[in-house]
């Protein structure tokens, strides 16, 4: 399923690794994605995006994760890859577009994004 002009559901990494099927994701954040692939005109890939419970637990993820389904059942988080374009440089550019809300997470290589409502901000590069 098309997802927005350039991203569908079947991407690598969009389902849930565990292979149970989950890859729904919130339409905010598909938003954000898809504006971060026009902002730096460039492809983006998935590192990590839907993650069920037993999968983010094998992962190591936090119990809090946005990579869990929400009440609605959709994943809020997702590790991308900007084609191109340095993991720092892509946080610093979702950080100035929301500063006031949103997680954006720095590691080495990828940038987690997710669309909370409250800021939040890390870095584990
Ligand atoms: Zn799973
Ligand atoms: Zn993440």
């Amino acid at each position: 399923m098309k997802l927005s002009e350039n991203i569908s559901d079947t991407e690598k990494n969009i389902p849930c690794n565990c292979g149970c099927g989950f890859k729904k994701v919130s339409t905010s954040l598909i938003d954000k994605i898809q504006d971060t692939r026009e902002h730096f005109s460039a492809a983006v890939s998935f590192n990590s995006c839907c993650r069920c419970f037993t999968h983010n637990k094998n992962v190591g993820g936090s119990d809090g994760s946005y990579h869990l389904p929400d009440i609605n059942g959709a994943s809020r988080g997702a590790d991308i890859v900007v084609e191109g374009v340095h993991a720092d440089e892509v946080a610093d550019y979702l950080e100035k577009k929301y500063p006031n809300s949103c997680g954006v997470g720095r590691y080495r290589g990828r940038t987690h994004l997710d669309d909370r409502a409250k800021k939040a901000r890390w870095d584990k590069r």
